[in-house]
């Protein structure tokens, strides 16, 4: 719920000697005067009340306790504090105003809309006013938010709230990640990520021009939470890095170990510094994060985007990014995940997770976020990479789902006779608080079937009949902030094969093959260049991902790709 902003009221805050007097000039002009010493008593008096209301000033100490219910053992939660008049109470070691500006606010704080939040490690010091404040507090997506209106009396000095989990997917094998994260200390993310149910949490080190965040926290070995590094083991932070080219793309090299890849930016600006020549290719950042046991995801897709067509067929990239910097603002773009349809129509398997972005304070941790089935693997972040790469991940921004496929789960694939057959897909779909509004079973890119669900929670099957390779997956639309078509889930894809001849979109392939040329077009004209050496070595690579295509059928009118050999005008 988001406050309303008063068109006609003002918080006034001074800091006055209490002989001082309150001079207010209204539009009209005229000058209202107060004695700030009877401020209360002209408000209570039921003078000018419609005037100036006093808000009561929060002056009582007291602690608030969040424990879980059952272990009765402190838990940390995202928390947002106000008084009778709306204004915000911050915890202790809290900004009374949340800075949404980029770069400038990581203290474990949240603007979502209007709503200001402090995160906190289970208790929390706060002056609070006496009489009613009202307390929200929220810890993941299956954990019962909690809104409640709680009485302060003079001698109030500890409120407790108990928390209650009441869907249990963690404990069935799913674990929930962010991808993308930036510029908090990875203790903040650790604190971010276990009030907000995210079990693992990717904080890149970046380079934007001059500005560098995060690099001293990457060693290439630590993960931040996990049992080998004195952690619980059940909240876990790994630093990797985004490497950035601002027209080839950005490319997030996730738990990777060793030395860090360089160069974090390359290219020039804007991601790298002014006149910084085209040092490297996605692919060969790409290469290198494999070589050192990493997992590599296209973020944000598909911004920007010219490179990631050629590193897909090259077979280097293990997931695509959705990414939502808050639900609040806008959920998983239709656009984007019509992207993603396009590779898996010509047969890449591309798993599918969801991150933030996060990089300033009205951004939400694992707001969209990534869940993954571990199986019979136990909780690492090595097993849950392994995870991600079997292909059984969902990403949602609230409602969670498990789909099967005649049993078999997302990132498997399903062998038919060449006279096809009938499968059987199953869902399940639980979520605490965003409603599950439309289920709908997706076949190539394509509605198959739309199915309401009524309630937080539903379930079904289908009878697919399929005649010719396909893939099948759950989409789920829903809404945070109430709006109509948003899409609120969507599960990876399971494969179904009829007589080995793979999924094949001639009209795609194309599209693809373009984005590709258009790559090979970029680093032959406009990419600031060092060497031919090194020019003909970058291009090679692009060359090497379009004739794959070509050889799978992908048959086009060529649109000239310039040559480095042939003299040319720019
Ligand atoms: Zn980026
Ligand atoms: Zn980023």
């Amino acid at each position: 719920m988001q406050p309303e902003r008063s068109d006609t009221e003002i918080i006034v805050e001074y800091s006055a000697h209490p002989d001082a007097r309150l001079y207010l000039r209204s539009e009209d002009g005229e000058l209202h005067v107060w004695d700030l010493r009877s401020l209360g008593a002209i408000a209570r008096a039921g003078g000018p009340s419609h005037e100036i209301a006093v808000i009561e000033p929060a002056t009582r100490p007291v602690k608030l306790l969040i424990i879980e219910k059952g272990s009765g053992l402190r838990v940390a939660a995202r928390v947002h504090v106000h008084g009778a008049h709306g204004e915000y109470l911050p915890p202790k070691g809290h900004h009374r105003k949340v800075n949404a500006g980029w770069f400038q606010d990581y203290a474990g704080e949240l603007l979502n809309g209007l709503n200001q939040y402090a995160y906190v490690d289970g208790s929390c010091d706060i002056d609070l006013p006496l009489g009613t404040v009202f307390v929200e507090i929220s810890r993941g997506f299956e954990v019962q938010p909690l809104g409640r209106m709680v009485e302060i009396a003079a001698n109030t000095e500890l409120v407790t709230f108990e928390r209650d989990k009441v869907l249990h997917w963690r404990e069935q094998g799913w674990v929930s990640a962010d991808t993308h994260v930036h510029f908090l200390s990875p203790r903040t993310a650790l604190l971010e990520g276990q009030a907000e149910g995210v079990n693992v949490v990717n904080l890149l080190a970046l380079q934007c021009g001059e500005m560098f965040s995060n690099v001293a926290d990457f060693d290439g070995r630590m993960t931040i939470g996990a049992k080998d590094f004195g952690g619980d083991g059940e909240f876990i932070v790994r630093v990797g890095t985004e490497n950035r080219q601002q027209v080839l793309g950005h490319i997030s090299l996730l738990g990777y170990e060793g030395e860090m890849i360089h160069p974090l930016s390359s290219g020039g600006s804007n991601e790298g510094a002014i006149g910084d020549p085209l040092e490297t290719t996605l692919a060969e950042w790409a290469q290198r994060c494999r070589e050192q046991g990493g997992l590599v995801v296209l973020p944000h897709s598909p911004n920007p985007q010219s490179e990631r067509a050629a590193d897909i067929v090259l077979g280097l990239i293990d997931a695509m990014e959705m990414k939502s910097f808050n639900p609040y603002a806008s959920q998983i773009s239709a656009f984007v995940l019509a992207d993603w349809y396009r590779y898996l129509n010509i047969g890449y398997h591309v798993r599918l997770v969801a991150g933030s972005d996060k990089m300033n304070a009205a951004a939400l941790l694992g707001g969209a976020r990534t869940y993954a089935q571990l199986g019979a693997r136990g909780f690492t972040y090595r097993n849950w990479m392994e995870a991600v790469r079997s292909g059984d991940t969902f990403i949602t921004v609230g409602p969670l789902v498990n789909m099967t496929v005649e049993g078999k789960r997302p990132g498997s694939k399903i062998v038919l006779p060449p006279s096809g057959g009938t499968v059987n897909l199953d869902w399940r779909i639980e979520s605490v608080s965003v409603r599950p509004t439309l289920v709908e079973v997706i076949r190539n890119g394509v509605v198959l079937e739309r199915i309401p669900c009524e309630n937080l929670s539903c379930r079904g099957n289908l009878a697919i009949q399929v005649k010719e390779s396909s893939w099948l997956a759950i989409r789920v639309r829903g809404s945070v902030a109430g709006r109509d078509a948003d899409i609120a889930a969507h599960t990876s894809a399971v494969h179904v094969e009829i007589g080995e001849k793979p999924i094949f979109a001639e009209a795609d392939a194309v599209s693809v093959l373009a984005q590709i040329e258009g790559s090979i077009a970029y680093i032959d004209t406009l990419a600031p260049k060092t060497d031919e050496a090194r020019h003909s070595r970058l291009r090679a690579t692009l060359e090497l991902a379009h004739h794959r295509l070509h050889e799978l059928g992908a048959g086009h009118a060529h649109i000239p790709v310039h040559s480095v050999r042939v003299a040319r005008e720019h």
